[in-house]
Order: C-alpha cells, then sequence, then structure tokens
C-alpha cells in the first residue's frame, strides 16, 4: 500500500503543484478505506466514490481511492463543497465526509512554521489527526446503486433528437424514449442547424 507522502506526490504529479485541497482529497480517500474497511487504492470496482467539486480535490481523492472517471468508478455531482461519499457496492455501506468546520482555523497551529494561511493549510492539513480535519457521516444513497453503476452494453436511442444514449440513462415518458436533455433541458442550447457535415454524417 502506498504511503500518505507517496499518494500526495502521485497526486501532486498529476496536478503540477500540491494544493490543500489535494491533501485534503488524498486524506479523506484514506480515511473513506478505514471507515469502510477496504484496502485503498483499489486495482477493482468496488468502491463507488461520489464526489461534490471537481478541481485540485478530485485529483487527490482519485489516487487515494482508485477510483477514475475513465474506470466509472468516480462520479461528480456538482454542488460545490470540498465533499465525498464513499460507497461499497458489494454490501452498500456508504459515508459521507466533509472538512470539519474549524478544520481551516485549526490548521494555523499545525504548522507555526508556515509563512502564510495557504501553506499553513498545506501543512496543517497533512499533520492533523482525522478527527480534527473531518467530519463523517453514514448515509444511504437515494439512488440505488445498480441504477447508478448500470450495465454493460446498454443502448437507447432519444426519440427526439435521435443520439444515442447508453449506461441505461434514457427517461421513458408517456411511450417514449427521452434523453435528459430533450426532457429536462440541456446545459447547453443550440444555437445553429446541424452544419452540412454534421448531416452528411447523420444519413451515414
Ligand atoms: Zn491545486
Ligand atoms: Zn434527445
Amino acid at each position: 500500500m502506498p504511503t500518505p507522502d507517496e499518494l500526495l506526490g502521485q497526486s501532486a504529479a498529476l496536478h503540477h503543484h500540491l494544493c490543500p485541497r489535494q491533501v485534503l482529497g488524498v486524506r479523506m480517500g484514506l480515511l473513506a478505506g478505514r471507515e469502510l474497511g477496504l484496502d485503498l487504492p483499489q486495482t477493482g470496482k468496488r468502491l463507488l466514490t461520489i464526489i461534490e467539486t471537481d478541481g485540485c480535490f478530485a485529483d487527490g481523492v482519485s489516487v487515494a481511492t482508485g477510483c477514475w472517471v475513465g474506470h466509472r468508478t468516480l462520479r461528480i455531482e456538482d454542488y460545490g463543497k470540498v465533499a465525498a461519499t464513499f460507497v461499497d457496492t458489494d454490501c452498500g455501506q456508504s459515508v459521507r465526509i466533509v472538512p470539519h468546520p474549524g478544520a481551516r482555523a485549526l490548521s494555523r497551529s499545525f504548522a507555526p512554521e508556515a509563512r502564510n494561511r495557504w501553506e499553513a493549510q498545506l501543512l496543517g492539513y497533512q499533520r492533523m489527526s482525522f478527527r480534527d480535519l473531518f467530519t463523517v457521516q453514514r448515509v444511504a444513497l437515494t439512488t440505488s446503486i445498480e441504477a447508478i453503476v448500470s450495465q454493460a452494453g446498454l443502448r437507447a436511442v432519444c426519440d427526439t433528437c435521435g443520439e444515442e444514449i447508453i449506461n441505461g440513462r434514457e427517461i421513458l415518458r408517456d411511450g417514449k424514449v427521452f434523453c435528459r436533455a430533450c426532457l429536462f433541458g440541456g446545459y447547453y442550447a443550440a444555437l445553429a442547424m446541424p452544419t452540412a457535415s454534421t448531416v452528411l454524417l447523420n444519413r451515414e
């Protein structure tokens, strides 16, 4: 198992620097392994992690847990929070971990040599106990693990836009198949008709 310092090194290498949020991510991942009794970083897919923001924190969580977007073991629910829920998909046991509200202020006393607040957090977060650094709550997912993970090979086609939908993310309404963008409105709005090349590709 890699040491915490090795994990921080891996995160910093991904990220070209080490920063306080990567430290939070690495240590949160280590705590999750302890809480759930799992050996991390995993090479398989037993642990599913749902993080509540992107950015530096995400890299720390990934190296410590072995959960990656590319492995479909890391998902983002973007609440803009440095928080994450760790799910043991074998038994459904789940913990949500957030930084302790007093952690930022407390970091100073763990890094008396720090020249500024940023450095105090960078060093302090590596030295503080899990208890000083985080709050842990047992949680239950509101969507089933089976629905989140879905099955390999599922495909559907949206009746409205004609685009393919994988992983069971389509929605059936009044006997028609919808993608989320067509049913609920997407994060984008089309500005022009499809270009000629797009039209040609779609006809192939
Ligand atoms: Zn950073
Ligand atoms: Zn659609």
